[in-house]
């Protein structure tokens, strides 16, 4: 038995592993792999509109929005975001909460004027900024709602006082149930919890855009790719396919309320376990606890090893910590089943019984 908690790339269904490996042999009886055939075609149309009608429809996105399937990962969204949004005289507000959100502070700077209005790197990651207000004007906030790294996550959607709210939910999305429409932009790689590497989703209001002087190349334009419908160039098919798998599975387990249910009860039992159990220590405050990637150290440093070994030994796969802030992480995705988290909160017990 093998349980797999990577941060990402991360746990599939195994229902979606099966279809995708049937489709890379014989896609839709076809006599075809989904690898070979055009993505000009009616078969992979229907993909694309499968797969943007099941975002749109789980997601309870209005009209407003249009639903994009890029290629690039969450990463080039940093620079995405800002080259279509922001006019180099204008000021778009971002807040700090790890790496990824000053990965995207950095690209952001090279397009306009940036406010880095909140950052917890004064503890290590370990909180979320609350104490911040939004004066405009301001282009856009931005905020990273789940930090994978560090195991943060917004419980709470900031007041943006009316300035449009731009998100990076790589990590997070379809996780729990959100209000969707507080936001203007959504970007998501979809290895974490969507599906496979290659495609990252991105939601966003039309009205955004249109508004900067600078020359965008087209495949980096949204406008361009929206006109396109997500065709302006190859799209990444494959990882669209997987994509479509796996929102397909999310909706016949009841949706994301469904996940959310599911989500908060795994959390719950692994957070208990590592606040009961005194050899472990959660390295976040309380309040600002990742319900999708859960970090802690151990009280003793030098059980480290012994901890990482049992883990190998027993098939725990992904605990190890983010190379830049060590420890452990446990990974909570969609996919993982609540069997995977009772059989490591097992280890855990009886890993503090003996080194107790
Ligand atoms: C993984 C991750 C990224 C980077 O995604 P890539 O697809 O590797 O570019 C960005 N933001 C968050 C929150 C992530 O977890």
């Amino acid at each position: 038995m093998i349980h797999n908690f990577n941060a990402g790339p991360s746990i599939l269904p195994d229902q979606v592993l099966q279809e995708a490996a049937q489709a890379v042999l014989n896609f839709n009886d076809t006599g075809l792999s989904i690898l070979e055939i055009g993505h000009r075609t009616p078969l992979f149309e229907a993909v694309l509109d499968e797969a943007r009608s099941l975002v749109r429809e789980l997601m309870s996105l209005g009209s407003q929005y249009e639903i994009l399937f890029l290629h690039g990962g969450g990463t080039t969204q940093f620079m995405q975001v800002p080259m279509n949004l922001l006019d180099e005289a204008g000021t778009a507000a971002y807040i700090d909460t790890g790496v990824w959100s000053s990965k995207a502070i950095s690209y952001a700077k090279l397009f306009g004027r940036v406010k880095v209005l909140a950052s917890s790197q004064d503890a290590n990651y370990t909180y979320i900024p609350k104490n911040f207000s939004v004066d405009p004007p301001v282009t856009y906030l931005h905020i990273t709602t789940n930090n994978t790294i560090y195991g943060t996550e917004w419980h709470r959607i900031p007041d943006g006082k009316g300035v449009p709210l731009v998100a990076d939910m790589s990590s997070d999305i379809m996780s729990r149930v959100t209000d969707f429409s507080k936001f203007d932009l959504i970007y998501a790689g979809a290895q974490k919890n969507m599906g496979a590497a290659g495609v990252t989703l991105v939601v966003l209001k039309k009205s955004l855009l249109g508004k900067v002087q600078r020359k965008i190349p087209g495949i980096l334009d949204y406008q361009k790719h929206i006109e396109a419908g997500s065709m302006l160039n190859t799209p990444p098919v494959f990882a669209i396919y997987v994509t479509l798998l796996t929102l397909r599975w999310l909706k016949a387990q009841g949706g994301v309320a469904a996940m959310d249910k599911a989500n908060t009860e795994k959390a719950g039992l692994l957070y208990d376990a590592l606040d009961r159990l005194p050899v472990f220590k959660p390295t976040v405050v309380k309040e600002d606890r990742s319900r999708m990637n859960a970090c802690f150290v151990m009280k003793d440093p030098a059980l480290e090893q012994a901890f990482a070994e049992r883990c190998k030994q027993e098939g725990m796969y992904g605990v190890k910590g983010h190379r830049s802030v060590g420890g452990f992480r446990i990974s909570l995705y969609n996919a993982l089943p609540l069997s995977s988290v009772k059989d490591i909160v097992a280890l855990m017990e009886d890993f503090a019984k003996t080194h107790g």
